[in-house]
């Protein structure tokens, strides 16, 4: 049998401290996503921060606490339909992340408490991240009012899967 690429070496242990305090970027197609699986409005749960230099930016918000709005009992409430960003963590697809070691052929990343880590094989986390890049250099180059009409046109429509989360 294929040797997994994505090995959890050590599970997580559910204590939520990687919903604290963290910046949790999505983008609009994930936007959509929730908004339609928990049925809120788009502004009880995200913050879409437009700049001056024509980037659209989108952010879960966080309690008055600084825990993500979807952590419950230490709980991902939106496992089902929970951003790219939060479904690979530790492990991150970008070029600008370093593990927490290097061996060959294998990069390790532990999370923010340390107990869950997970090995990934060095050219399957390349393949990743290079995909990763291209879709956000494709997705940041659509001219931002496009971006902004079409986050206009989510926080517009009904929910279809309406749950309620809060
Ligand atoms: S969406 Fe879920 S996994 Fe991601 S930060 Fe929020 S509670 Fe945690």
């Amino acid at each position: 049998m294929e040797k997994e690429k994505v090995r959890i070496i050590s599970p997580c242990a559910k204590c939520g401290l990687c919903c604290i305090e963290k910046n949790v970027f999505i983008t609009v197609e994930e936007l959509r996503r929730i908004k339609e699986y928990t049925g809120m409005d788009i502004d009880e749960f995200a913050e879409v921060y437009y700049s001056p230099l024509g980037v659209v930016t989108i952010l879960l918000k966080k309690d008055e606490y600084g825990r993500c709005i979807f952590l419950k009992n230490s709980l991902c409430s939106i496992h089902e339909v929970k951003p790219f960003q939060c479904k690979t963590y530790p492990v991150i697809y970008s070029p600008m992340i370093a593990p927490v070691e290097v061996r060959e052929g294998v990069y390790v990343f532990r999370c923010a408490s340390g107990n869950m880590v997970v090995e990934v094989d060095a050219d399957y986390f390349w393949e990743e991240t290079k995909r990763r890049t291209r879709y956000l250099v494709n997705y940041y180059s659509r001219p931002p009012e496009e971006i902004i009409r079409e986050i206009e046109r989510i926080a517009s429509a009904g929910a279809r899967h309406g749950k309620d989360n809060r």
